[in-house]
């Protein structure tokens, strides 16, 4: 297993070797302890977003006291091991697939995030989730999860630089300004003018305001079935806050590019002329996944050339000509199951979060596996749960405090839930 010590020195040693692409947003300082980056001005931190702008409103995390942020590796590994044992079925940890080894070898169930959400449910007599993954993730178990059980996020400044690229303010001025466009009368078919949908990496709010305006969440996994469920009802889809994993599902289902037109919710009608959104099917949020943005077309063809016969399989969040330029794209789930399925021996390139793809590496000696992206560069985002972090909120549960619960508004838990369910509904 790669511990993110060692992720950290392979960034090192490939910046010595060669000089990273323009651009290049990974960085030696994923070595400090995340809490050096708790700053009261919310930022992202060192790794894929560090270059994204955090909204002002994004959870800061108070200092973690300093005889965690003193304590060694092993030191932590014994403090949350002990804990666990003493809390037993009192409490479960959830790790999603992005987490770095030395949480996720604590985990009671290992996925994506709805996955981990609906292992949460799973494990009824627990009275702690403890969710190491982000902030929508602990939200979606919240949602999913008894009223009585705490969702605790480690650290709550671990969010999710693409979920903020949405906010419920400007979704609201949107779906306004498309009102005024299409009016809300439906077709002959009974079809609305607009439905919206929202990826599962967005905000309990955002997943409100799908289930009010009769709208649905969908995952890497279930997009295109979504897609569908969306077009039986309305003539076109609002898809919100990931272009790329809209884009990708719709051209793949057969929607052309031109009926695509991408939001800039900085801009009055988004940028775009009336009659471009009139001919619309997908609006597409201009918001993206600054790991998964990595991923080019040229290291695609450096990964053929240098490895021939190499299969290479992405993430559906990558942009649409490296998903073109691959053999497969993918959900983690999907990814997963293709390179456990694989010929022995088999080459895969990857083009998803680094800590996974080095786990999968470690998990099947049988094949060659490697990262797409020469530069390592974790989500800077999933880095900020460090085991420090786990060990003191595994600890407080043990001195009777819930620290960092992450608790949904029953005012949108309400519409949220729905939102929820109708995706649950749909096949597959
Ligand atoms: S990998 Fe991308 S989408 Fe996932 S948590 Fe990190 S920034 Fe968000």
């Amino acid at each position: 297993m790669t511990s993110v010590n060692t992720a950290v020195q392979l960034i090192t040693r490939a910046q010595a070797e060669a000089a990273p692409a323009a651009g290049s947003t990974c960085s030696p300082a994923l070595a400090e302890g995340p809490w050096v980056f708790d700053t009261p001005v919310p930022t992202y931190g060192p790794g894929a977003s560090m270059a994204d702008s955090a909204p002002a409103a994004t959870p800061r995390q108070g200092e973690l006291p300093e005889e965690y942020r003193r304590a060694g590796d092993d030191e932590l590994d014994r403090r949350i091991t002990a804990a666990r044992q003493a809390l037993g079925s009192r409490v479960v940890i959830l790790g999603h697939f992005y987490q770095r080894d030395e949480v996720i070898r604590h985990a009671d169930f290992v996925g994506d995030s709805f996955q981990l959400a609906r292992a949460a449910t799973q494990r009824s007599e627990a009275e702690a989730i403890v969710f190491c993954g982000v902030h929508f993730m602990a939200e979606t178990a919240d949602l999913l999860s008894r009223p009585d059980q705490a969702v605790i996020l480690p650290n709550l400044a671990a969010g999710c630089s693409m979920a903020d690229m949405a906010d419920i303010d400007s979704v609201t001025d949107c779906w306004e300004q498309l009102a005024e466009v299409y009016g809300t009368e439906p077709d002959a078919e009974g079809r609305v003018p607009v439905l919206p949908v929202t990826y599962m990496n967005s905000s309990a709010a955002l997943k409100g305001f799908c289930g009010e305006n009769g709208g649905i969440v969908c995952t890497s996994s279930n997009a295109a079935a979504v897609l569908e469920w969306a077009f039986e009802r309305a003539q076109r889809v609002l898809f919100f806050p990931d272009q790329h994993l809209g884009r990708n599902t719709a051209k793949a289902m057969g929607v052309p590019l031109e009926r695509m037109p991408l939001w800039n919710p900085r801009k009055d009608l988004g940028g775009l002329a009336e009659q471009k959104l009139l001919d619309s099917r997908v609006i597409l949020w201009n918001g993206f996944c600054s790991v998964h943005k990595r991923f080019t077309v040229a290291q695609i063809e450096k990964a053929r050339a240098e490895h021939p016969g190499v299969r290479v399989i992405v993430h559906p969040e990558c942009p649409m000509p490296v998903v073109d330029a691959a053999d497969e794209a993918g959900s983690t789930d999907y990814i997963r199951k293709a390179i456990a399925a694989g010929a022995p021996g088999t080459t895969f390139a990857v083009g998803t979060e680094v800590n996974l793809v080095n786990r999968l590496a470690a998990e099947h000696p049988e094949h060659t596996i490697f990262c797409l992206d020469p530069v390592i560069c974790p989500c800077s985002t999933m880095y900020r749960i460090h085991p420090g972090y786990l060990a003191w909120v595994l600890e407080g549960l043990l001195e009777g405090e819930v620290r960092n619960r992450i608790t949904v508004p029953a005012a949108t838990a309400g519409p949220a839930g729905t939102a929820l369910q109708r995706m649950l509904a749909v096949r597959p």
